[in-house]
């Protein structure tokens, strides 16, 4: 434990200074008062606060190794603090000048990472915004036509192509969870698919679609290709990757669109996720008039590129700042700490892939590992999984389960009885750079748990 606490601290004595700083700037203002409120009242509500958010799972800690969940980095928090005592609204100039022109260089910079000079983007609510916005442009470039994913793609978009009226089709995947393309050219054969929507590491497991062969078939059918790089698109910095992956991200700037979530591996506040278009004459299918708000200046509204409308400038403010920090630069400070969930990942898959207890589907292409149960059958191994889990959780280690096609296991012994199409795994997600430090730690609390429930059933 750090001497400030488990909570990190830092940069919070640097506040009060910044926002003297920030306030320097209206100086020249009249004095005003601000609205007055009971203080000692709103503190005891901060603490009342304080003890409900108790009430979670310790996201900020490396024994909380399941889901896609972490705190934003310290820089991201304070800066998100500071813009807030302006609250600008990246929707218009009008209401965010500043925050306006951070979001468009932070945005570029992004773009850039992907060998993109003059794209077209901006930043979302999230991950599902941003692919609502790469699909809606898609079906107004190919209207009437269908969109497909493959079977491991994020729900999100069936979802969303049943919001656009647009037909959805899901594609098989291969053992290892990826877009297999010749299911793939089946349906490209039957004329009638406008976008494909490339998944750069899946949620559930990590696995990167083959966009590489996605795109020989682009050549040869003629088709829109999006790269949902919502969870895995930082991953492009990273030296390291397993050659299939490489290949994978070395071919993202010859998409069509690109979503990537500075929420998740992008250390930011939830808020926070990016489109991204290659072709910026898109931009002509968002035009719009409005009546209140593009006023005070003919330069790019965001607004009139995006289809939310308000929109929190503080979000821009803190992905400014982190980048500015720690730069998207290849291996970088940003790529090492994924380069440690990385290694992670793999000193996890080799421990378990050792141990007679577990069967390991495929190694992990990016930082997320999962794995089943050794058992006398398929929904034995699927109630253990859970029952681990929440073992694990008494012990103070923080997993997570995911349900995934018996496909992904080929080497399930041939005893056990296959009375399900589905099996329960344990799921770990080691996003945090702390986590590589802590798989010995982990595997040991793994193993009790484990050996504690072995002895029960
Ligand atoms: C997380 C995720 C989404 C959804 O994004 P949100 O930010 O949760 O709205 C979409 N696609 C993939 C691949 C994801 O990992």
């Amino acid at each position: 434990m750090s001497e400030d606490g488990l909570l990190d601290r830092r940069l919070l004595e640097r506040l009060l200074p910044a926002l003297v700083r920030l306030e320097d700037g209206f100086v020249a203002l009249p004095a005003a008062e601000p609205a007055p409120f009971d203080e000692v009242a709103a503190g005891a509500v901060l603490d009342e606060v304080a003890d409900r958010l108790r009430d979670n799972y310790p996201y900020f800690h490396p024994l909380y190794a399941g889901q896609m969940l972490k705190p934003p980095h310290p820089l991201a928090r304070a800066a998100y603090a500071l813009a807030m005592w302006i609250n600008p609204n990246n929707h218009a100039l009008d209401g965010g000048r500043a925050s306006s022109a951070l979001e468009k260089e932070a945005v570029a910079e992004i773009a850039r990472m992907f060998g993109w000079e003059d794209a077209l983007g901006h930043l979302c609510g999230g991950g599902t915004m941003a692919n609502l916005e790469a699909l809606w442009v898609a079906g107004r470039l190919h209207p009437g036509k269908a969109i497909v994913a493959s079977a491991q793609s994020h729900y999100t978009h069936r979802r969303i192509s049943d919001v656009l009226g647009l037909e959805y089709r899901s594609i098989a995947t291969d053992a290892r969870g990826r877009m297999d393309p010749v299911a793939l050219r089946a349906q490209l054969e039957r004329g009638d698919v406008g976008t494909v929507v490339t998944t750069m590491g899946t949620t559930a497991t990590g696995s990167v679609d083959p966009l590489p062969e996605v795109l020989r078939l682009r050549d040869e059918f003629g088709f829109r290709v999006h790269a949902d790089a919502a969870y895995g698109g930082y991953f492009t910095l990273v030296s390291g990757l397993e050659p299939e992956a490489r290949e994978a991200f070395d071919a993202i700037g010859r998409a069509d669109s690109i979503v990537i979530d500075p929420h998740k591996h992008g250390l930011q506040p939830y808020g926070c996720g990016c489109v991204l278009f290659r072709d910026p004459s898109v931009a002509a299918l968002y035009r719009h008039d409005s009546p209140y708000t593009y006023f005070s200046s003919d330069d790019l509204h965001l607004g009139e590129i995006s289809l939310e409308c308000s929109r929190a400038g503080a979000s821009a403010v803190a992905l400014w700042a982190t980048q500015r920090l720690l730069p998207l630069v290849r291996d970088g400070a940003l790529a090492s700490g994924l380069h440690a969930g990385l290694r992670a990942a793999r000193d996890l898959h080799a421990r378990l892939d050792a141990d007679a207890r577990f069967i390991t589907p495929f190694a992990p292409q990016l930082d997320i590992v999962v794995w089943a149960v050794e058992a006398p059958s398929v929904s034995h191994a699927s109630q253990l999984a859970r029952a681990i889990f929440a073992a694990a959780e008494k012990r103070g280690l923080y997993l997570a389960v995911a349900e995934l096609p018996l496909a992904f296991f080929p080497n399930l012994p041939p005893a056990m009885r296959a009375d399900r199409e589905t099996i329960a795994c344990l799921r770990s997600v080691l996003m945090k750079p702390e986590h590589v430090a802590w798989i010995e730690r982990i595997y040991a609390l793994l193993d009790q748990a484990t050996t504690e429930l072995r002895f029960a059933l």
